[in-house]
């Protein structure tokens, strides 16, 4: 008998079940000969690396109600045994074995989830016999987590993050194809020390530079202007660019004490603009302030007295460009107004390392060597 749409579902939805929380499934690969699982402990006999598989939620493991839903559809459904048993072959790329650190939609991620997530990838790599980690995340947020990664995880063992524009229920689902070529771009010798790397639709990105550039087609994670990093072809990584910012093993930046990190906005610049949402995010409590500035991190007139009013309270304020491509140059009047510059981080990039450098200092010169640095 034929499985129907909704038997499918329902399979999923059950192996879905008790994905919440923080638990652990191991995956055996069963040998014919003798029918005795493989398991990760046991995995020297088999030459393949052992690669964890942490998830987070996301399109790839969402849901819809039809094989033609792409939008509307409900991410962070399956646990991370239904993605892994979603692609046959696996267990002959790596030794593979799961957790499930969250189970959301990414527009929803939070420092927390961060923080614990960067704490369990430093533990996972500190183990002798784990070679790689895979972190399942929705498209929405990827960069920002990628990016985070690539500043607090110490160490040069691959972290791949992947993600999928369509559900795991949808005709095509792009999902399983990505994370395969995850693992095996997590267990390739060419992925190490490359800091934190990003791989859906058959190309590599770097954390820094990756971004979001279309909403909903599956060919949206680009490095604009930069480049890709290179492709996965055949299960094989090919690279042809590496990022010569710092990042992991040479970065000062630490998870290790940290319970929380400083509130920082960001602030978007248009025509007609204002100072009301300056004041709003120093009312709130911000320690930073990234400004998203027309062109080259241009500030309207009102805004700027706002941004200058925020810096004399002590609140960094960092120039940043809405454009997405460039450097924002860093003027004398920026060293008069102690405002930083982004470099070519775009707003969202520029606070994750804002945030991260306030755990350090709040002194204008010694964040704006970090954003010269990172
Ligand atoms: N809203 C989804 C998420 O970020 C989008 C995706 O994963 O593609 O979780």
């Amino acid at each position: 008998m034929k499985p129907t749409f909704k038997k499918i579902l329902s399979t999923t939805l059950l192996m879905a079940l008790g994905a919440s929380g923080f638990q652990t499934a191991s995956f055996a690969a069963t040998t014919p000969a003798n029918n005795k699982a493989v398991t990760l402990s046991q995995s020297a006999a088999n030459h393949l690396k052992n690669i964890k598989i942490l998830a987070t939620g996301g399109t790839i493991a969402g849901t819809g109600t039809s094989n033609t839903q792409t939008t509307g559809y409900t991410a962070g459904v399956l646990g991370v045994d239904a993605l892994i048993k979603a692609v046959p072959g696996l267990d002959k790329v790596a030794n593979i074995s799961g957790e499930q650190v969250a189970n959301i939609d990414s527009s929803a991620m939070t420092n927390e989830i961060w923080l614990k997530l960067a704490k369990e990838v430093n533990a996972q790599l500190a183990k002798p016999d784990v070679d790689g980690v895979v972190i399942t995340h929705g498209t929405d947020t990827l960069e920002e987590t990628a990016y985070f990664l690539n500043l607090v995880v110490h160490s040069d063992k691959p972290v791949v993050l992947v993600g999928s524009m369509r559900p795991a229920t949808a005709t095509s689902a792009d999902g399983p194809m990505n994370l395969y070529n995850a693992v095996a771009l997590a267990s390739s010798n060419a992925a190490k020390g490359k800091g934190v790397l990003v791989s859906l639709n058959d190309q590599i990105n770097g954390a820094r530079d990756v971004t979001k550039t279309n909403t909903t087609n599956m060919d949206t994670f680009k490095s604009p202007e930069l480049g890709y990093m290179g492709y996965m072809l055949g299960g094989k990584a090919h690279f042809y660019n590496q990022s010569t910012k710092r990042h992991t093993t040479n970065s000062e930046f630490s998870v290790d004490d940290l319970k929380s990190l400083p509130r920082v906005d960001i602030v978007y610049s248009h025509e007609n603009d204002g100072r009301e949402f300056v004041d709003a995010a120093a009312k709130a409590g911000a320690k930073g302030i990234i400004h998203a500035g027309t062109g080259d991190g241009s500030v309207y007139p009102v805004t700027k007295e706002g941004l200058l009013d925020a810096q004399k309270k002590g609140i960094v304020v960092v120039r940043s460009s809405r454009v997405g491509n460039g450097i924002v140059s860093h003027e004398a009047d920026d060293d008069v107004n102690h405002f930083v510059t982004s470099d070519n981080l775009n707003p969202q990039k520029a606070r994750v390392l804002l945030m991260l450098a306030l755990t350090k200092t709040n002194d204008p010169s010694e964040i704006q060597r970090m954003f010269d640095e990172y």
